[in-house]
């Protein structure tokens, strides 16, 4: 059995929540205890399950350093019509939510070697989440699909921040995406720094627009986390 196979089984057999949640649909049931050492469960596709958020965050940091490297999981034909005949279209159990840029550059489940039904996405451009119903989606993430983590993904070269940053004035409503960056990044002295406080700027905002996410950090349910992508390297750095 190839090492990332195995690896991934492993990871699959950690305690998870049972996926009863149709896409967008319904609640969750209690997590599932779980004793299979190294199989997925005929009813579970076969996903990463962390038990914790620091595990959680440790599943996508090693995804990138798979990407990075160029040596991504190998996923075989049988493995990839396991997802679907263990249960993909009967609910979902993503271990992560990514809020990120919609930059074409940054999709989040091909640079940290994920596949479908494992990172509950949210994006816009500047990985903002300023609208209320950003802001739902990503509590959706957490309350009803369970994710572990929250990670508020800036990157290099990020357009939306660089238009904050030189104080443009795009038009359309793009303005309004620019108005949402602009305070968070006063006072950066290059775009690099504009794009790490932007980062910082947004989790701030969620922390305090969202009493339901604080209140599951807090408790220990769910990690918030800033980090960057650099685009020329492909590594994500945690900030
Ligand atoms: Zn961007």
């Amino acid at each position: 059995m190839p090492e990332n196979r195995t690896r991934r089984y492993v990871l699959a057999a950690l305690p998870a929540l049972a996926v009863t949640a149709a896409a967008c649909g319904s609640t969750q049931s209690p997590p599932a205890a779980e004793s299979s050492p190294a199989e997925p469960t005929p009813d579970r596709p076969p996903a990463p399950t962390p038990a914790t958020p620091e595990d959680a965050l440790e599943v996508l940091m090693k995804g990138n350093t798979r990407f990075a490297a160029r040596t991504p999981a190998i996923r075989n034909t049988a493995e990839i019509d396991a997802i679907w005949t263990r249960g993909i279209d009967r609910g979902q159990a993503p271990f992560a939510t990514v809020l990120g840029c919609a930059d074409s550059r940054l999709a989040p489940e091909i640079i940290f070697d994920q596949f479908v039904g494992n990172i509950f996405v949210v994006r816009e451009a500047g990985n903002i989440a300023q609208s209320p119903t950003n802001l739902g989606s990503l509590e959706y993430g957490q309350k009803v699909l369970g994710s572990k983590i929250l990670m508020v993904l800036g990157h290099s070269d990020c357009g939306a921040v660089d238009a904050a940053y030189r104080d443009a004035a795009p038009g359309g409503n793009i303005e309004s995406i620019v108005a949402a960056i602009r305070p968070g990044i006063a006072g950066a002295r290059d775009l690099e720094e504009a794009v790490k406080r932007n980062v910082g700027a947004v989790i701030d905002h969620v922390r305090s627009n969202s009493a339901l996410l604080a209140e599951a950090e807090k408790a220990g349910e769910l990690k918030i986390v800033g980090a960057v992508y650099d685009i020329a390297s492909a590594k994500v750095r945690l900030l």
